[in-house]
Order: C-alpha cells, then structure tokens, then sequence
C-alpha cells in the first residue's frame, strides 16, 4: 500500500473545501457551464497574476500547444526545434499538423534546452522554438529569445510545469512570469500540475494583439461572428466549473510554491553532497517551482531503489523513461540512439520523489530515510 503518493490533492481540498464547494455550486445554479462568468473572471485573474494582455482559457494544455502553433500560419514540413527531454504533447501537436519537430539535447544540470544546440539546428525551414520549462524552472529563455531575434522565429512557451515561476532578464534585471516572454505561453491546469483543475483545462497567453484574437477564434472552431468561420478552428473550451475552482485555487499559488520550495530545500539538505545523488540545480535567473522534485542517481541501482520505496509505502517515478526520438510513435530515420546523449543518459539516471504542498518534515523524513538506507547500503 502506497502511503506517500506523488501528490496528495485531497488534503490539498479538504483545506478550502467550503470555498471551492461554494464556487462549484454557483455555476451549478447559473447553469452557466460553457463560457459563463466564471470563465471570465477566471480569464481576469489570470491575465493579472502574470502580468500579461491576454490569456485564452481552453481545453487542456496539449491543445493550448496546438492552438498556439495553428495561430502561426505555417507550412507543412516547416520546422519546429524543442527539447528531446519532455512530455510527450510538445511533439505531438508538432507532428499533428504535419510540421517536423527537429529535436536538441538538454543541459546536464537544468534538463532544459540547450540554447546552443537551438541555434545549430536552425535551418532556412525553422519556423519556431518551443522551449519546455521542464520540472518548474525557466529554461534560458533569455538566449532563446537573442537566438529567435537573430534568425526570425516565433518562440511558444510550455509553461504546463513551471506556472508561477519568475525570470530575471540578466540584461535588463527585469524580473516577469515565465510563459510571457515568447511570442506564445501555454499551460495545462491538469489536476496534478502546479495549479491543478479538478478535470482537464489549460490557457494560451500573449501580449500580442493579432495573435490573441486569432487564437480566440480558433479555440471557437475559427468563429468570428456566430456561424461565420474565417478559420479552420477547434472546440477547445474551458468549462465554468473548473474556471470557478482555477479563480480560488489561483489565489493560493504562490503559497503552494512556496510549500513546494520548503519540501525541496528539505530534500536537498537530506542529500547535499551525497557522492551518489545529485539534488536539482537551478539555472542562472530563474525561480523554481518544483512542479517535480528530479535525482540524477549516479551508480545506484534505480529500480532496485523504486522497489524498495514502494515496499515502504512511498510512490517514485521516472520523468521520462524514453527519450522522445526513441518512442515508437516517432521514429525518424533523422535520429537514432545516441544523438541526444544527455537526455539519454538522464532518462536512465533519474527519479522523481513526491513533492506537493501537503509535504510535512515527517513525512519528508520518512521518505529521504528510506532512499538513503538504500543508497547507503
Ligand atoms: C502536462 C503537460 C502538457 C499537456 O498538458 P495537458 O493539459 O495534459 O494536455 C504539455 N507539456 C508538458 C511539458 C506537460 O507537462
């Protein structure tokens, strides 16, 4: 029996139970559920706590990604540079409409894109990076952006990890939300994500105006005016329940950051230095939000340490176990096993321990106790 899983989103309820069961009856009563007021609001709020012009609520995160990609007015085989270290759905919406995602490898210490590597595999195809803010901290967004200028391409963020945290520009000294600094963020509010919907939901932003009212009608089947299609759209739709939950629990983000942060700085004290276990690094200018807490286990047998945890009744997971070009789905005669040796490496060495803001040190002591009395052994 698992008794310390990844997350714990019941207890994280039980604590504004009243205010969220409130919410949810609200729109019960409106019978206000497809772009009622709470969507509204909810799009407010948001537009406000990332300092940005415009969100555009939708479906989910994967569809924010392909929205923001179908706003673009791009070719088929135009191409598409990200990262080989991530979820899958930044490839997918890529592949979906038929663009080519042209992988890089990651850095070693932050597991997010090497902005070198961006700027080799630029060819006269390229049309857009999307740097993926890995595990809840910036990717260097700040070379991303130089390198996009210099060769014109659009830049879309996944931000689905990372919500809430900050970047300071080391020119400017400038500090804004990540997700706002490309031409396109994208988030999912999935329920295990940073700021977790009770069902799926996500948002595009930007401080563009032709790209927001572009992507608006697209996430409305390319409506314009009712019944008049100027697009090809999608159905990509925020419900009025989740908005209404997403608007209380938005208000509590920065304190479930910052519980995220405490529970981190705990790990990392438990192992600092250990010769077996290298704890997160934080990149230069960013924040972290700890959206997964990531060992790189150097000489440590991984299952067996998975195992042995479970046997103690705490969850562990491998963020990712096969690298993207070696995915069944998307194999590419342009790659094969050993381009991308960093990410390889990674998906061999890591795991991820619980972390969420219901962490306490008992629990966090029980958990690094039983990973140590492994490692150690
Ligand atoms: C979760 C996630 C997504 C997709 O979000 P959904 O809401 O599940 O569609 C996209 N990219 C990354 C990096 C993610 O972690």
């Amino acid at each position: 029996m698992i008794k310390h899983n990844m997350v714990d989103l019941v207890s994280q309820y039980s604590k504004i139970k009243g205010e969220i069961d409130n919410a949810i009856m609200n729109v019960i009563a409106e019978a206000s559920f497809i772009n009622g007021p709470a969507v509204k609001t909810f799009q407010k709020s948001f537009e406000e706590y990332l300092n940005v012009k415009h969100v555009i609520p939708c479906a989910n995160g994967t569809d924010a990604l392909q929205v923001a990609l179908m706003a673009l007015d791009l070719k088929p085989d135009d191409e598409i540079i990200t990262t080989s270290f991530t979820f899958i759905a930044t490839v997918e919406v890529i592949g979906l409409l038929k663009l080519t995602p042209v992988l890089v490898d990651v850095h070693p210490d932050t597991f997010n894109i090497d902005p070198e590597a961006v700027e080799r595999a630029i060819t006269a195809k390229t049309k857009a990076i999307i740097p993926v803010h890995l595990f809840g901290q910036s990717a260097d967004i700040h070379a991303i952006i130089k390198i996009a200028q210099k060769h014109n391409l659009y830049i879309i963020e996944d931000t689905a990890q990372a919500i809430g945290a900050d970047f300071t520009c080391p020119e400017t000294g400038k500090t804004k939300k990540i997700g706002t600094f490309g031409h396109i963020g994208c988030t999912s509010f999935f329920p295990s994500k940073n700021l977790g919907a009770f069902g799926d939901g996500g948002a595009i932003f930007t401080n563009n105006d032709d790209l927001a009212e572009k992507m608006k009608m697209i996430v409305n089947h390319g409506m314009t005016v009712r019944y008049y299609h100027d697009e090809i759209g999608v159905n990509s739709r925020l419900d009025s329940i989740q908005a209404a939950i997403l608007d209380i629990k938005l208000e509590y983000l920065d304190d479930y950051t910052k519980a995220r942060q405490e529970a981190a700085a705990y790990y990392n004290n438990a192992f600092a230095d250990h010769p077996k276990i290298t704890t997160p690094v934080t990149g230069a200018s960013t924040t972290h939000v700890f959206h997964q807490y990531t060992l790189v286990l150097n000489d440590v047998d991984r299952e067996g340490l998975m195992q042995h945890l479970a046997d103690k009744g705490i969850a562990s997971a491998i963020y990712y176990p096969v690298p993207l070009h070696l995915q069944k789905a998307y194999l590419d005669p342009r790659y094969k096993e050993g381009d991308f040796p960093i990410t390889e490496r990674l998906s061999k060495s890591v795991i991820s321990l619980p972390i969420h803001t219901e962490l306490t040190p008992e629990i966090q002591k029980e958990i690094t106790d039983a990973v140590l009395e492994f490692v150690d052994k």
